[in-house]
């Protein structure tokens, strides 16, 4: 593709606004922090949009000029319209990337894509996470060592109730005693998806310079080739053929 790729990175932004907690880990929001990290690139250009704007800040022409789509939400999960949906969907099946974050997991979208509940076990107990690598000569893995390792983040664990990824990247594990597939390559219609697990709202992840290059290999991966259409429907024949038996 010519010129950057264009990102739109989108949050829910209520946990940030409504709480101090929250707001002294993340000043310009979760979406701030993650636009912070992919704006360091030369090679992204980056937007952010929430879900109290207007249609969240998704708006037709705003998706026709999205290249990979990031998704953070949590607790305001059944406040995004279907009909904002179902546009983020036919997107994605026309070939835009979308990367679901964390707690993403349960989003409309998400669990659309997916077909399935998307549910897992959690605790938040202040647990390391150590992300292993399991598939090093992915693009998502670029630049890593063997694993990476957070000091506190939220546990989660199987079973994930997801279809099988196409691609697994991270397998992660916890001091509790959990793993976790936390980094998952699917393909639906000519959209790529990579779900990524890390990013409690109560913890820096955003800020980890680690997680910020995941996240830019994750948008280089996920953004289309621009290989062609696919054409559907009856077909004339390319070739001229034997005259049908009567
Ligand atoms: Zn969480």
């Amino acid at each position: 593709m010519s010129g950057p790729i264009r990102v739109t990175v989108w949050n829910e932004f209520r946990h940030e606004q409504e709480e101090d907690r929250y707001r002294e880990v993340y000043p310009e929001g979760i979406h701030g922090a993650i636009a912070t990290g992919l704006s360091a690139h030369a090679d992204i250009t980056v937007t952010t949009a929430t879900l109290d704007q207007p249609e969240h800040g998704l708006s037709v022409e705003t998706l026709e000029n999205t290249d990979v789509l990031t998704w953070w939400g949590h607790k305001a999960h059944d406040d995004v319209s279907d009909a904002v949906v179902e546009r983020v969907q036919a997107r994605v099946l026309d070939g835009m990337g979308l990367i679901v974050l964390h707690s993403g997991h349960h989003s409309k979208i998400f669990r659309r894509l997916m077909g399935t509940t998307c549910n897992l076990k959690w605790r938040v107990a202040d647990e390391t996470e150590r992300l292993w690598v399991v598939a090093p000569d992915h693009p998502i893995a670029a630049g890593l060592d063997q694993y990476v390792e957070l000091d506190r983040e939220e546990m989660y664990g199987e079973f994930f109730d997801i279809p099988e990824p196409d691609t697994l990247v991270f397998v992660s594990w916890f001091p509790g005693g959990e793993v976790f597939r936390s980094g998952c390559c699917f393909a639906r219609g000519r959209g790529k998806i990579f779900y990524f697990r890390p990013g409690h709202e109560s913890y820096p992840t955003y800020h980890s310079p680690t997680i910020q290059s995941v996240i830019a290999n994750a948008v280089r991966w996920a953004t289309s080739s621009g290989g062609p259409a696919p054409v559907f429907g009856n077909a004339n024949p390319l070739e001229s053929l034997p005259a049908p038996v009567k």
